[in-house]
Parts: structure tokens; sequence; C-alpha cells
């Protein structure tokens, strides 16, 4: 199955493209074209590239009143050597089925995903941002098209991938977030939707954000449904906590994907990161009152959340309504975190000897020299 490729007849020019990169923001201006499908009568159609356009949509389609809409988020980069390498897309194609197979949507096959993301980066390659730190960020999504009024799984899907230049989600410096418990809302209860990467998960979030963004957090720390005690995820990141241990190399911890918690390949991939590099890791169920005891007696000194966009966002602080702050060291960024954080950020832009297969090289996407130079 190929793409038909239709190339706009409104391509933005050099000068607006270099003043978008001068200032790419967080995924704000979409490149020219996009990438489309269409799931009907059983089979995946309609296989487009075509230019960046608004979505006609018929009143009736069914996503809009059922919610079946799932997306992924995964990053281009500029390489040193001139080349375009995707972040690991695969792992992104197989949750995008998993997520699919999960809200009762038609599964995208693996390969026509990651077609889809590198005719949209051959074509819009000029689009690729080569300052340090930047990325061209792919938005893959599919919703249900179907035009139909009643309660049932949909019969027809669209399928699309935009991509956006995206700029450092720390520009200048690295700096640790605070985030804060909600005890009124959750995220995901076990046999819900919080392994799927659907847009209600996200909906169901904001209120609880609303609340601990009055508070001067960040995010929403989550805890688990059933019991409230133990510590899950944020809204759109995993967690992992760092055990300083004596003599020893230190420890990285996260919370097990028990159904609730969303598989995250920043998370996969700094696993096993951190057992190259010789760091223990444990993927276990960790308490909020274990948390609070560890950090205040010192066996647990940094915190960060990790995800595609900020690949790692230091913790400094925990707030809970009426309770201590709990402070993981001095409140800065930590030596592992800022450690880890460089680690994975030199093997996506290819500085590093380490896991060169999480390299997806796009084949006849480069950088010109003059622009590779300037990276
Ligand atoms: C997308 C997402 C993450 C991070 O996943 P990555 O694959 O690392 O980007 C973590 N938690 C939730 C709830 C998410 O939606």
């Amino acid at each position: 199955m190929g793409f038909s490729i239709e190339t706009s007849d409104h391509l933005a020019s050099e000068n607006e493209i270099a003043a978008i990169h001068a200032d790419p923001g967080f995924a704000v201006h979409a490149s020219d074209h996009m990438a489309s499908a269409r799931w009907s009568n059983g089979e995946w159609t309609d296989l487009r590239i075509h230019p960046f356009e608004p979505i006609k949509l018929d009143p009736r389609a069914m996503a809009l009143h059922y919610g079946q809409e799932i997306f992924e988020g995964l990053k281009a980069f500029a390489i040193d050597d001139g080349s375009v390498a995707m972040f690991r897309p695969e792992e992104n194609a197989k949750r995008f089925v998993l997520s699919a197979e999960r809200m009762a949507m038609a599964p995208l096959p693996v390969e026509v995903f990651i077609d889809a993301c590198e005719e949209l980066i051959r074509i819009d390659q000029r689009w690729i941002p080569t300052t340090p730190g930047s990325s061209f960020y792919l938005r893959p999504f599919m919703y249900a098209s179907e035009p139909h009024i009643g309660v049932r799984a949909a019969l027809e899907f669209s399928f699309s991938v935009i991509a956006l230049p995206t700029a450092p989600f720390f520009s200048a410096t690295f700096d640790a977030i605070t985030v804060g418990v909600v005890d009124q809302y959750v995220r995901a209860a076990k046999g819900g939707t919080g392994e799927a990467k659907c847009a209600g998960n996200y909906a169901a979030s904001l209120l609880a954000k609303q609340q601990v963004v009055a508070m001067g957090c960040a995010e929403v720390l989550w805890l688990d449904a059933k019991e409230h005690r133990y510590v899950e995820e944020l809204s759109g990141m995993n967690l992992f906590f760092v055990e300083h241990r004596d003599g020893m190399n230190d420890r990285l911890v996260t919370p097990p994907l028990n159904g609730t918690i969303l598989r995250g390949v920043t998370r996969e991939s700094l696993l096993q990161l951190c057992a190259t590099l010789g760091y223990e890791t444990e993927e276990r169920e960790i308490t909020i009152d274990e948390l609070e005891t560890r950090t205040k007696s010192g066996e647990i000194s940094e915190a960060f959340a990790c995800g595609t966009a900020a690949v790692i966002a230091p913790i400094g602080r925990v707030k809970r309504r009426d309770q201590d702050e709990i402070v993981f060291g001095s409140g800065k960024p930590g030596e592992t975190t800022t450690r880890l954080y460089d680690e994975l950020v030199d093997i996506q832009k290819g500085r590093s000897e380490l896991f060169p297969e999480w390299r997806h090289i796009v084949s006849g996407a480069s950088m010109s020299a003059a622009e590779s130079l300037t990276a």
C-alpha cells in the first residue's frame, strides 16, 4: 500500500519557515502537508499525503458523540551526520494498535503508521528545525468518522498525521516542577482506559489539573483509584524516583505497568538505558507515604517525570492539601536525573554509541550540509 502525493500549491516560503525556526514554540506551527487514511468496509484505503487543511466532518461523526479517539506523539530529529531519524516509531505504532483495540477501533498496521510518518517527513523536511534541542513533533491520531447517532463501535475511522517544528521543552534552564495530589478525582481504574492513549483520559484529567495549578503546581500526580495510596504517573508522563545508596550506584524505581499506567516509550527506554549505564532498576509499587518517609530520610533523593515532549522533567516537590510538602533533595534537578536526560538526548541526536537501533533513519530525507553545521 503506497501513499498518493498531492503537493500543496501554497507552500510556506523559506523566509516563513526560517522565522518559525527562530522561535518555534512547542508544536505551534503545522507543516505544509499531512498524511491521511480511511478505514471503511473493513480495510484501510485512500492513503494520501496532501496539503494541511481543516478536517471536514459529518456532524453525526461518532467521535464527536461517543469519544472514539486515540493519538500518539513522537519526534524526528536532524542528526549531526545530516540524516533525519525518528525515535523508536515502531514502539508508538505498536502502542497505537493496542490503544485502537482497547477502544474498539480498527488497528492500523505498524507499517502504514511508519510509512505515513516517513512520507510526511520526506515531503516537509524543510520544516525540520536544527537548533540544539529542537525537533519535528509528529502527531498521529485516529477518530470515528462514521456518521451515526446511536451507541456502538463505529465502522468507519479516519487516521491522520500532522507534523510541527518544536523548540526544546526546557529552552534555557532545566527547571524542576512541582506536582500536586488531588483527593477528589482519579485518572484510571483497573479495567478502565488508563493504558490506552485516548483523548478521554486527558479530558477527564483537566479539572484536577486546574485544581493543582491553583495550588501552584505544574501537573497532577495521580494516585491509584482504589486505595488512593500508590503513586502512578502524571497526566501525560511516567514517573521515576532515584534511591541514593551510600557507596553504590543509585537505584531507579518506577511504578509497574499494572493496567492503569500508560506504557511510555521514554519510560521503557530509560529502564534499558539505566541498566546499560550500571544503575539498578526496579518496577514496583510505591505509596505516597513511603515516598514521604524515604524522601525525608534522604533515601529517595531525586524524582522526575518522563515522556516524549520533555524527555525528562525533574520534579522538585509534591504538594498535598493540608499536608507537608515532599521535597526531593534540594528541590533542584538532581545529578542522576540530569545525566539520564543528557544521555537520552545524545542517543536521540546520534551523539552516543549507545542504542543506535533506537534511531529510525528516514531514507530520502536529509538536512543540507550548511544546516547541519549549525546544529
Ligand atoms: C503519552 C503518555 C506518556 C508518555 O509516553 P511516551 O511514549 O514516553 O511519550 C505517559 N503517560 C501518559 C498518560 C501519556 O499519555
